[in-house]
This record gives C-alpha cells, structure tokens and sequence, in this order.
C-alpha cells in the first residue's frame, strides 16, 4: 500500500498534506518567527470558544493528559476537593489524576452507556460544602457518550463551585461558547479535532481564577500559571517548545478557518458519523450507544456475535484494507470503536465499511444475524 492507512481511531488522526509539509521546517524556539506562531496560535485558540474577554490560553508540552494533569495541578487549590463525574475510561483516569496530584478526589460513578446526571452533581454540591471543583469529560472518548456541558457549568455556577472540563475530543467540533458556559479550565490538545499533530496540550483558564493559581502546583513542569507568566513576558515557551507541532497546528488552523470553522467541522463529523453507522448497521452490527448520547466523534460498536470472531485477526483484516480500527474500552461487553473525526470525509467511511465487510466475510462471519 503506497499511502498511509486511515487512522478510525480518537488521535493520532488522519491530517492532510498540508499539516505534514509544515513541519519540514527547523524553528529557534528564541526567534521572534517562532514567537509570531505562538501568538498567532493562541489568539486562534481563544476565538474558538469566543474567549478573548473572559480567558486565557495556555499551551502545554506532551500529550492531552499531560494538560489535564497541569490544569488539576494548576487550577485546584492543594487543599481543595475535586467532584469526578464518571461515566467511563477518560473520567477514570482524571480522578486518578487528580488523586495522585494529592487532591482530595470524589468520584460519582454513572453506568457507561448514560450521560451524567446534573440533578445528582445539583444534589452533591448540596450536600457537601467542601467541594471545591468539579471534574467533566465533555465528549467521554472511551465509549462516544456526549455529556450535558451547559448543564453541569449551570449547576456548578449555581453553587459557586470551579469547573475544570476535559473537551479533548470535542473542542473545535462541538459548540463551547465561553461567554454563556461559565468553566474555570478546559483543557483540549493538539491532535484531535483541530486535525494537527499530537504533542501538545492547551488549557483555558478563567482570567478571574487565574491570579489565584499561582504556587498551587507543585510540580514545575506541570505549573501552567508559571508557563503563563513566561510566556506573557517574553512570548516564548517555558522550557524546549514542540516547534514543529506549533507550525503543524497553526496549518491546520487555517484551513480549519478556510474549512468554515467550528460549524463546519461539526457538519463534516456529523456526516462521517451517520455514513459509518448506517452502513455498519446494514451489515448487521449494532452501536452501544443510544442515538441521543452518542457524540459524532467515534462510535462503539457491539463485536459481530460469533465463535470466529476476534479483535486482532479483525483489525488485521482492516489494517490490510488500508483501515486502522481502535478496540473497545469497556471490561462487560465485547466492543470495538471506530473514530469519525480526522482529515477525513463521506468517501473515506463508506471505505471503512467496506473494509468492515470484507474484513468479516475474510474470518467467515459474514453477516451476523
Ligand atoms: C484523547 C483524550 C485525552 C488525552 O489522551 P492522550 O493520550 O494523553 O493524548 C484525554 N481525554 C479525552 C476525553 C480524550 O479523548
């Protein structure tokens, strides 16, 4: 095969040519070019969310995780009390987080294949002064589910209480307005719905919340109020920056804007996501999700109920078709995730079901009934 297989999967992603030729460049991460992409960077950042006025934005070395570390590490007090509401894989791991980050950490376990509830996160608050933040997943990437944003930052404004908001997989698709959704840190990266390549991390803080940050942290690496302060003073990044990440993203941002920005990027996912499912569906596989919970960013599907079934030889049969599936993240039943975000569109999913198919009638399982 003499191109790359598509990536169907939460990031890495699928970016185009032009993303990939931005980075045959060597940037000083002193010179004043370099500088100019940062800033550039940062100011297209904080339109997206329409948060010039109310926020900051601060970038951040390494993968997503690292950010929501930072953000955590950043943003709760180390005395303070972070509420997890947990309906899968990602919210898992920011209580993990957040417990080895030493923050008294509360976890609200919901089942996987249900949105969070804000009339219990309402009844929590109510009952327990001492929590000081609330931990989201927007878009909880480990099964597709899309939780209630505006609902849960209503609630957390209603009782005073700080919302740090995991948006990995849904910033730049789905609509998150700063100006109506009060957040205190919202944290995305690089590599997914932007369509850049992954090795950086951004997290937008409240500029009233931000002034209070600072020596929160106790890791230096991780001290996004410390990065901040840097990066206002003199431009550049704190320590050695992802340079050719930098130039990577800024590309891709232009022509997320020429694309027609956040609305069309949602449309574009939209489609991506109702061609993979109808398809999938005609062949006799079956989504885990509800249509009303299911975000347009990747779908679990139940694995094809039979004997001969196998993840491994499955994906194998995909990769050779030019197809890169992702397994599934739940421990109760057997499923399999195929992402609908990346530089991708309608011709690259009816592809993938093609590929699903023979990949099916390959092992002898044709058409599971
Ligand atoms: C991708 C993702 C992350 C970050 O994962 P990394 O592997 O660290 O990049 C965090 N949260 C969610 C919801 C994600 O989809």
């Amino acid at each position: 095969m003499d191109r790359d297989a598509i990536l169907l999967t939460p990031g890495p992603l699928t970016t185009t040519l032009r993303t990939k030729l931005a980075m045959l460049r060597d940037w000083g991460s002193w010179d004043a070019d370099f500088n100019r992409l940062t800033a550039d960077l940062r100011a297209r950042l904080l339109a997206i969310v329409h948060g010039a006025e109310s926020h900051v934005v601060v970038p951040l070395q390494g993968s997503g995780t690292f950010s929501v570390e930072a953000a955590v590490a950043t943003v709760v007090p180390r005395d303070g009390h972070i509420l997890v509401l947990d309906n899968g894989a990602y919210c898992k791991r920011l209580a993990r987080l957040s417990t080895l980050m030493g923050r008294r950490t509360t976890i609200v376990p919901h089942a996987e294949d249900a949105a969070v509830s804000p009339a219990e996160l309402d009844a929590r608050l109510a009952a327990d002064a001492s929590i000081t933040h609330v931990g989201l997943i927007h878009c909880e990437t480990g099964t597709g589910v899309l939780n209630p944003l505006a609902a849960v930052a209503d609630v957390c404004a209603r009782h005073g209480r700080g919302l740090i908001v995991d948006a990995m997989s849904s910033f730049a698709a789905l609509a998150i307005d700063a100006r109506e959704v009060r957040f205190d840190a919202l944290i995305a990266a690089s590599g997914k719905c932007l369509e850049g390549v992954p090795g950086m991390g951004f997290v937008f803080i409240r500029k009233a919340v931000l002034a209070d940050c600072e020596g929160r942290s106790q890791s230096l690496a991780m001290d996004l109020h410390d990065q901040h302060a840097y990066m206002e003073k003199t431009g550049q990044w704190r320590f050695t920056p992802p340079t050719h990440v930098v130039a990577a993203l800024l590309e891709a941002l232009r022509q997320f804007d020429e694309e027609g920005g956040r609305p069309a990027r949602l449309a574009r996912y939209t489609d991506n996501c109702r061609t993979l499912i109808d398809g999938m569906t005609a062949l006799g596989l079956r989504p885990f999700l509800e249509p009303a919970l299911q975000a347009p960013i990747i779908v679990t599907f139940h694995a094809p109920a039979h004997p001969r079934y196998d993840f491994r030889t499955f994906y194998e049969a995909a990769k050779r078709r030019g197809f890169i599936l992702y397994p599934g993240k739940l421990t109760q039943v057997e499923t399999f995730r195929v992402g609908c975000i990346g530089a991708i569109g309608r011709n690259e999913m009816r592809q993938a079901v093609a590929a699903v198919r023979e990949a099916m009638e390959e092992m002898g399982i044709g058409r599971s009934e």
